[in-house]
């Protein structure tokens, strides 16, 4: 088997707190959770990074997040979610299988937002039409 933690979680060689399973999708708690319901939604599949993962593959995961979010909202009272995906190391990625953070919302639960910075116009339109041209098919 290749030797990744979650491609074992996946496959049930590794013990964890499933939520949900289908064909293409595994969903299980976080082991370090942000709140509780806290749940990491994969593609079984394995993808080092969402950069890599098919549109395939992202989609069906995105589709079961909104499912298992449903689900945590009910089963614990959460009024909302954040949806993260760390994309690469530099981003925060530990577990190099590509991975959907679904951490459930209450009110004054003290967790922070990203910061911000000033970026210039100047900047931000060069970015912007560099980005575009990227894109054009
Ligand atoms: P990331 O920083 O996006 O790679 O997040 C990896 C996540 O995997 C962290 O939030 C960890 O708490 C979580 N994690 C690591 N090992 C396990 C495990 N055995 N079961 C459940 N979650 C895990
Ligand atoms: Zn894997």
């Amino acid at each position: 088997m290749h030797d990744c933690l979650f491609c074992k979680i996946a496959s049930g060689a590794i013990p964890s707190h499933k939520v949900y399973e289908d064909d293409k999708v595994f969903a299980f708690l976080d082991i370090a959770p942000v709140n509780v319901g806290h749940t990491l939604v994969i593609p079984k599949q394995h993808f080092d990074s969402c950069d890599e993962t098919t549109d395939e593959a992202m989609a069906a995961a995105m589709a079961a997040v909104r499912k298992v979010a449903r689900a945590a909202m009910a089963a614990t009272g959460a009024e909302g979610y954040n949806v993260g995906i760390n994309c690469g190391a530099v981003a925060g990625q530990v577990v190099m299988h590509t991975h959907v953070h679904m951490m459930p919302r209450f009110p004054d639960d003290g967790l922070l937002h990203w910061g911000k910075r000033a970026v210039s116009e100047s900047e931000m339109q060069k970015t912007a039409a560099d980005m575009a041209e990227l894109l054009k098919n």
